[in-house]
C-alpha cells in the first residue's frame, strides 16, 4: 500500500505548518489561500500570506512526489503488471492541486490586485515553483508507469475521460523529453534550454528595438486626423521625455510604436508621410542594430526541427499537430478552401478601395487627398474613410443602448433560453469574502434545483493594479472522487469596461458586450462541466485549436440573433430600444472587407505551418514568408519589410505551428451557430422589421439544440476528444461553409 496523503490531509499538514509559522508571529489567522471552502476566500488575502502558503504546500509537495515515485518505482521493479490508474492518476492530480492551488489563486491577485509588493514575492517565489514543476512533469517512474497503463489490456476498460487524461499526460511528458535516453537526453536538454534563451531574447530584443523607436512632433498639421484619446497619449510620453508643457491640443506629440498610438496613426492620420514612416519602422522592427532578430529567429527554427526529430517526429508541423484537434491533411484543405472563397473577395475589396482613394472623395464633410498610388501605409486610412462613407455609423454614440447591467441580464437570459441554467446573484458572508474587490458580482449556476457551480465576474477596469483585456480564470476545477461530493467549479470573467460614473451605469461598446459574452462561454464551458477528473474537466485538457469554439459561439447570439440584442439593447435613461437604422447598419458593416480579412489569416497561418515544415540551417526564413506572401495576398508584402522579426505569436509564444487555430476554432464556432440559425430562423426573423415574428416552432428547436450544446461541447470539455464531441452535437464533420456564409463570402447580401 502506498502512503500518500489525501488532499484533505496535505491541506492540514500545510495548514499546520503555516499556522506554525504563523504562531511564531503569534497571528494565529488561518491562511485563505489554504482554506477548503467551495469559494476560496480571496478577499482576505493579504501579501504576507502568500509566501507561508507556497512555501508550506511546496514543502508537501516535494515529499508526496518522492513518496509516489518511491510505490511507483518499487511497482514497476515487482512484477510486469499495469500499474493501476487509481495508484497513478489521482494522486498526479492531487499533486498537482495542492502545490497548485496557492501559486494559482496568487497568480490570479497579481492579474486583478497587482502591486510592487506581489511582484517581488513573485520573483522570490517562481525558481522555486518552477523548480518542482520541472521536477514533476521530468519524473522517470510516473513517465513508465503511465507509459505501461496505456499499454496494458486493462486501458481498454478505463472510461474515455480517464483515457484521455492518461493519454495527455504521457503525451505531455514525451515531448518534455522523459523518454529519452543518454546522449539524446542530454542533447535534447540543452537544445530546450537554448530555446527557452532564445525566445526569452527574442521577445526581449521585439520589446527594446520597439521602445528605441520614438518621433517628436511639433506641428498641428503633422498629426491632424490622429483622435484625441491617442494625442493624450502622445502627449503624456512627450511630457514623461522632457517636453513638460506638451498637451494634446498643442504638442509636442511624442509618437512610438506602441499599438495605442501607431493604430489610430494609420487609420486615422492624414500626414501621408508620418503613416509611410511608421509603417516602414515596424514592418522592419528588430531586424537590425543592437535588438536584431534574424540570426535569432533562424536558430529558433532550427532547433524546433531538431527536437522534432530526437523525439521522432519529421518536423515541429507533425510535433505540434499530435498535441492539437486538426490533422495535417484537415488544417490544409481548410486553408485552402479558405483561400479559394476569400481571395476574389479581397481581390474586389482592393479594387474598391484603390477607386475610392482615387476618387478623391468626402467623407464626414472632408475631402479626401486623390491617391493615385495606394500603398500599404494608405490601406487602413482609406478603409477607415470607406467604412464612415458608406455604413455611416457612430459606435460611440451607441454605448447609451448597452448599460452593464442589461447585458449581464442578456446573459442570463440567454443561458437560461439554450442552456436551461439560472444565473442567480449571490451575497452575504461567503460573497464578501471570495470578492478580491468590490466592484466583483458573485453568481450561482443551477440547473433546476441542482447547483452547478460559480461563477465571479470582474467587470470594470482599473489601470495599475488589473490586466488589460478580457479573460476567464478558472479557479475551481470540478472533481469528484468515489463516493465524495463533487468539488463543484468556479470560473472567473475579466473584463475592461468603463468604470460606472456617479449616477450613470458603465456603458459598454458593441466590442465590449461580444467581450463579456465570449468570456461566459468559456465560463459556461467550466461550469457546465460532468467530468469528475479535474485534468479533463470544465476547460481543462481541451485541445488548443479547440478551446475557443465554446466562447467564439455565444459571440454569434450578439451579432446574429435579434432576441438576444434586443433583449439589452436599451437606451439606459429612456428606455428606448436601439434604432433599426443603426441596427441594419451595424449588420452590413459586419462584413466589411472581410474577404481581405480573411486572406490574412490565410496568410500567416499558411506561412507559420511552411516555416516548420522542415527548415534546414541555411534556410532564409523571410524568403519563405515572402515566396507565400506573393502566392496568397493581394498586395504582396514589400521586399524590405522584415516582419518575422516582431512576429512574437510564433517566436514568443504558444502559436507555433498552431497561428492555424484562430480560423479553425472560427470554422468550429459557426458551424455551430449555424445549426441554431438554421434551426431557428434566426438571421431571417432578424431581417423582418416587425420583431416578434420568430416562430414558436423555431424556438423550440433553439431549445433543444442549446440543450444537445450543453450535453455535449460544455458537459464534455476536456474528457471526450472534440473532432467526437462536434459529431456528437452537430452529426456530421465540421465544414467551413458557415463561417464563410457569415463572412459574407457566398450569398452577398443575404443577411441584409
Ligand atoms: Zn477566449
Amino acid at each position: 500500500m502506498m502512503r500518500l496523503l489525501s488532499p484533505l490531509l496535505a491541506v492540514t499538514v500545510a495548514l499546520q505548518f503555516s499556522y506554525a509559522l504563523a504562531l511564531r508571529h503569534a497571528t494565529p489567522v488561518p491562511n485563505p489561500l489554504l482554506a477548503n471552502t467551495a469559494l476560496p476566500p480571496l478577499a482576505r488575502v493579504t501579501p504576507d500570506q502568500v509566501k507561508p502558503a507556497v512555501q508550506s504546500t511546496l514543502a508537501v509537495a516535494e515529499n508526496s512526489l518522492t513518496d509516489l515515485e518511491q510505490a511507483l518505482s518499487s511497482k514497476l521493479k515487482e512484477d510486469e503488471g499495469p500499474v493501476p490508474y487509481e495508484q497513478i492518476l489521482p494522486p498526479l492530480l492531487e499533486l498537482y492541486d495542492s502545490y497548485g492551488k496557492p501559486w494559482g489563486l496568487f497568480s490570479h491577485l497579481r492579474a486583478v490586485r497587482d502591486s510592487p509588493q506581489l511582484r517581488a514575492i513573485e520573483d522570490e517565489l517562481r525558481p522555486a515553483v518552477v523548480a518542482f514543476g520541472q521536477r514533476l512533469s521530468q519524473s522517470k517512474p510516473i513517465y513508465s508507469a503511465l507509459a505501461r497503463l496505456n499499454q496494458s489490456s486493462s486501458f481498454a476498460s478505463l472510461t474515455e475521460a480517464q483515457q484521455r487524461a492518461v493519454r495527455s499526460e504521457l503525451l505531455d511528458r514525451k515531448l518534455g523529453g522523459v523518454a529519452l535516453e543518454g546522449a539524446q537526453a542530454e542533447e535534447f536538454n540543452k537544445l530546450q534550454r537554448e530555446l527557452s534563451e532564445l525566445s526569452s531574447n527574442y521577445s526581449t530584443n521585439v520589446l527594446d528595438a520597439q521602445a528605441a523607436w520614438n518621433m517628436t512632433l511639433t506641428a498641428k498639421d503633422e498629426v491632424k486626423g490622429i483622435p484625441a484619446r491617442a494625442l493624450e497619449g502622445a502627449a503624456d510620453a512627450a511630457r514623461k521625455a522632457g517636453h513638460e508643457k506638451a498637451t494634446a491640443e498643442d504638442g509636442p506629440w511624442l509618437v512610438s510604436l506602441d499599438g495605442t498610438v501607431m493604430d489610430p496613426v494609420l487609420s486615422y492620420c492624414e500626414n501621408r508621410e508620418l503613416r509611410e514612416t511608421m509603417f516602414r519602422a515596424s514592418d522592419t522592427v528588430a531586424s537590425s542594430g543592437p535588438h536584431d532578430n534574424s540570426e535569432v529567429l533562424k536558430k529558433i527554427l532550427q532547433i524546433r526541427q531538431q527536437n522534432a526529430e530526437l523525439l521522432g517526429f519529421s518536423n515541429y508541423d507533425e510535433l505540434s499537430l499530435a498535441t492539437k484537434m486538426a490533422s495535417h491533411d484537415a488544417v490544409t484543405k481548410l486553408l485552402q478552401e479558405v483561400r479559394d472563397a476569400a481571395r476574389p473577395a479581397a481581390q474586389k475589396d482592393d479594387l474598391e478601395l484603390r477607386d475610392f482613394a482615387r476618387s478623391g472623395a468626402e467623407v464626414d464633410g472632408q475631402k479626401l487627398p486623390a491617391l493615385e498610388d495606394l500603398q500599404k501605409w494608405d490601406h487602413f486610412f482609406y478603409s477607415q474613410r470607406l467604412l464612415l462613407a458608406r455604413y455611416a455609423v457612430d459606435r460611440e454614440a451607441l454605448r447609451v443602448y448597452f448599460p452593464f447591467p442589461a447585458a449581464i441580464k442578456g446573459l442570463q437570459g440567454l443561458t437560461h433560453r439554450l442552456f436551461g441554467v439560472t444565473l442567480e446573484p449571490v451575497h452575504g458572508e461567503v460573497a464578501a469574502a471570495a470578492k478580491w474587490h468590490a466592484d466583483v458580482e458573485l453568481f450561482q449556476v443551477a440547473r433546476g434545483k441542482e447547483l452547478m457551480g460559480y461563477v465571479m465576474v470582474d467587470p470594470f477596469s482599473r489601470p495599475g493594479e488589473k490586466r488589460a483585456g478580457g479573460w476567464m480564470q478558472q479557479l475551481v476545477s470540478r472533481e469528484q472522487r468515489p463516493s465524495k461530493q463533487p468539488r463543484l467549479p468556479v470560473a472567473a470573467v475579466m473584463t475592461n469596461f468603463p468604470q460606472p460614473q456617479e449616477g450613470k451605469p458603465s456603458l459598454l461598446s458593441l466590442e465590449e458586450v461580444s467581450t463579456l459574452f465570449h468570456e461566459f462561454g468559456h465560463a459556461m464551458q467550466h461550469v457546465l462541466t460532468v467530468q469528475n477528473e479535474s485534468s479533463v474537466s470544465g476547460i481543462n485538457g481541451i485541445e488548443w485549436d479547440a478551446v475557443e469554439v465554446a466562447s467564439q459561439f455565444m459571440e454569434y447570439w450578439v451579432d446574429y440573433d435579434r432576441q438576444t440584442l434586443f433583449s439589452m439593447a436599451r437606451h439606459y435613461e429612456t428606455g428606448e430600444p436601439l434604432p433599426e437604422e443603426s441596427y441594419k447598419k451595424l449588420l452590413v458593416a459586419k462584413n466589411f472587407r472581410s474577404g481581405t480579412g480573411l486572406l490574412g489569416q490565410v496568410y500567416l497561418a499558411t506561412m507559420d505551418l511552411r516555416l516548420h515544415e522542415g527548415y534546414k540551417e541555411g534556410e532564409d526564413p523571410d524568403g519563405i514568408a515572402k515566396a507565400v506572401g506573393r502566392e496568397v495576398l493581394i498586395n504582396p508584402p514589400l521586399p524590405e519589410g522584415r516582419p518575422l522579426c516582431s512576429f512574437s505569436h510564433i517566436f514568443d509564444g504558444g502559436y507555433a505551428a498552431g497561428y492555424y487555430s484562430y480560423l479553425w476554432s472560427q470554422v468550429l464556432s459557426a458551424d455551430a451557430f449555424n445549426a441554431f440559425d438554421t434551426a431557428g430562423n434566426l438571421t431571417v426573423t432578424q431581417a423582418l422589421v416587425n420583431f416578434g415574428a420568430q416562430d414558436s416552432k423555431g424556438e423550440d428547436a433553439v431549445e433543444k439544440l442549446g440543450r444537445r450544446w450543453a450535453s455535449t461541447v460544455l458537459a464534455d470539455g476536456g474528457g471526450r476528444a472534440p473532432e467526437k464531441v462536434f459529431i456528437d452535437f452537430l452529426g456530421r464533420q465540421p465544414s467551413a461553409a458557415a463561417l464563410l456564409h457569415y463572412s459574407g463570402l457566398d450569398l452577398p447580401g443575404a443577411l441584409v
